[in-house]
């Protein structure tokens, strides 16, 4: 350990000691040497979040029960395939209804606690690497209500943290217009039609993709439900001439 990390370690235990902060998940106070990273949640708390049930759907990656490699859904005949998707396949870190999963997020996105970003990003990463190394990430935009509500875009934080830490290429491609309403509130018929001409390219798309079109990214989103809010995005990335979109998610619901 060089000088520099012993001072920043010792400096980030003192302010644990003086000014100790809440864990996320469990509330208690995070004394020095229970930190788990830089973000706040404790040892035991960031070390007990449970892993998604293996196997899953090899393109939306429902748990499977009885299945092999595609769920009900995504097998079904005359849905264009694959559920009717405009991406490939969806991978999601999380099971959203998970224990500590949800409280997780919502302490991210509702609470705001921007710093867990830092280990949300950290677990994305990880899978993106084990992927989709070395390829260009897309974020999903964010609605302009949901961000002036929120105060901060937490998809466009989850990628600047990915590019801090892994190098990773962020290509903010997308906007969305403002007239959608909020996708939880509506079943998936809905959300399709809901989204249809929302999302569109950025006009800075041009300049980012100056020097050729990639072939293949991945499209990052913090909550896959039924895939419609991706499946609009991957739509736009395919006219603009990506050949192939991976999608990445925190967790699914
Ligand atoms: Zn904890
Ligand atoms: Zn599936």
């Amino acid at each position: 350990m060089n000088i520099l990390c012993f001072l920043y370690a010792a400096c980030g235990a003192a302010l644990d000691f003086l000014f100790p902060e809440r864990c996320a998940l469990c509330g208690s106070f995070i004394l020095p040497g229970r930190r788990a990273g830089r973000y706040p949640l404790c040892r035991v708390c960031a070390d007990g979040l449970p892993s998604p049930r293996t196997p899953r759907c090899l393109v939306c990656s429902r748990p499977l029960i009885s299945e092999k490699d595609l769920c009900m859904d995504c097998r079904r005949p005359g849905q264009g395939g694959a559920n009717g998707f405009s991406f490939e396949c969806n991978v999601s870190v999380f099971m959203y209804q998970d224990p500590g999963i949800m409280e997780l997020i919502i302490s991210y996105k509702g609470r705001k606690r921007r710093s867990l970003a830092v280990f949300l990003a950290s677990r994305l990463l990880a899978e993106y690497r084990l992927r989709w190394n070395g390829l260009p990430v897309v974020p999903v935009p964010c609605r302009a209500a949901s961000l002036k509500k929120r105060g901060f875009d937490q998809i466009a934080l989850l990628c600047r943290e990915m590019k801090r830490r892994g190098g990773v290429r962020i290509l903010p491609l997308l906007k969305r217009s403002g007239k959608t309403r909020e996708q939880k509130t509506l079943n998936r018929k809905e959300r399709v039609r809901n989204l249809a001409g929302s999302v569109y390219p950025a006009r800075r798309s041009r300049r980012y993709l100056k020097n050729g079109v990639p072939e293949r990214l991945v499209l990052l989103d913090d909550i896959f439900t039924t895939g419609a809010t991706t499946s609009a995005c991957a739509r736009v990335l395919k006219e603009l001439g990506v050949k192939e979109v991976y999608v990445l998610t925190l967790a699914l619901d």
